[in-house]
């Protein structure tokens, strides 16, 4: 660092566990760009403080994770379209004081999804299970991509409702109730799971049968601790293609670094950090 370095962090609460400072100063390092990127644990009360110290301090570009990418909104100069219609920011862009929000959550994955397990997602049946907040990012970036049908099932089946009436007017979008959910998923090209069943410590559970899927078919998960879910073991038993979340976080990363240096982020590199990390 010298007196030439920018500024980039992530903020949340909690945010020691968090995998981005290790992933973006090695993007940093391996495009040789004079970034410097750190963990700010920053509480609700704070938020506004933050924002003025984000422009007083002329930080570049900030990473918004739980409980503040509601929040956060509020505080901003400008929302970009797609992170006005998901409802949420994950990242903002600080051009000379103006903060910009975005949300890099949804094109992430889907990003990650053609490149790692579906190049064509165009005409495709989905399932996706789970409402909340990844699962709005998600299926607004899905949306984009001409599938023949989404499938939202959710345990709470009015918020599958409201997630499919917010999107209704892009694609062909249903929310369907539990009991139908072995149905949809017989018939699906990609199921997705964006609930939090199967995440670590609880790794024994799945949010569906991995029998229920076709064989051929995408079992998605957007968990990456552990990296192969239950739901993904099972479905690559059943003669599934497998896609793991790691690399939604990746390229929502990815996403924002392009953001801020207009450059191409070095996608393998960063992969291997977090990979280094997860397993070490
Ligand atoms: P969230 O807003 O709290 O939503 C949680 C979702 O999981 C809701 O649909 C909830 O259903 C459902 N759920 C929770 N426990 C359940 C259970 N026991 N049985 C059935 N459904 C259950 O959380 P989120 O922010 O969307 O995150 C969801 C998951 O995505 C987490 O595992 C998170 O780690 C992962 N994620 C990964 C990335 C990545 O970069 N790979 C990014 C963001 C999130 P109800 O509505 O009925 O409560």
């Amino acid at each position: 660092m010298d007196s030439h370095t920018v500024l980039y962090g992530v903020i949340g609460n909690p945010i020691r566990h968090s995998k981005s400072p290790i992933m973006m100063n090695r993007a940093f390092r391996e495009t040789g760009i004079n970034g410097a990127y750190a963990a700010f644990h920053v509480t609700s009360e704070r938020l506004a403080d933050f924002a003025a110290g984000v422009r007083a301090m002329g930080i570049r570009g900030v990473n918004v994770t739980i409980p503040h990418k509601l929040d956060i909104m509020s505080l901003l100069d400008e929302i970009d379209a797609g992170a006005e219609a998901i409802g949420a920011v994950n990242t903002i862009v600080n051009d000379d004081g103006r903060l910009i929000g975005y949300n890099t959550d949804g094109i992430g994955y889907v990003r990650s999804l053609k490149e790692e397990a579906e190049p064509e997602l165009a005409g495709k049946k989905m399932v996706v299970l789970g409402a909340g907040g990844a699962a709005r990012g998600i299926v607004y970036a899905l949306t984009k991509e001409s599938p023949e049908r989404i499938t939202i099932v959710n345990r709470s089946v009015e918020r599958a409702e409201e997630l499919a009436k917010a999107f209704r007017s892009q694609a062909d979008i249903e929310a369907a109730a539990v009991e139908s959910l072995k149905e949809a998923c017989r018939q699906a090209d990609i199921v997705i799971n964006t609930t939090s069943v199967g995440m670590y410590p609880n790794t024994e559970d799945t949010p569906i049968d991995g029998a229920w899927l076709q064989p051929g078919a995408v079992a998605s998960d957007l968990i990456y601790n552990p990296l192969k879910t239950t739901f993904l073991q099972q479905a690559e038993r059943q003669g599934c293609r497998v896609h793991g979340g790691l690399g939604m976080f990746i390229y929502q990363g990815a996403y924002a670094f392009e953001y801020w240096t207009g450059r191409p982020a070095p996608v393998e590199a960063m992969r291997e950090t977090v990979l280094d990390s997860l397993q070490g």
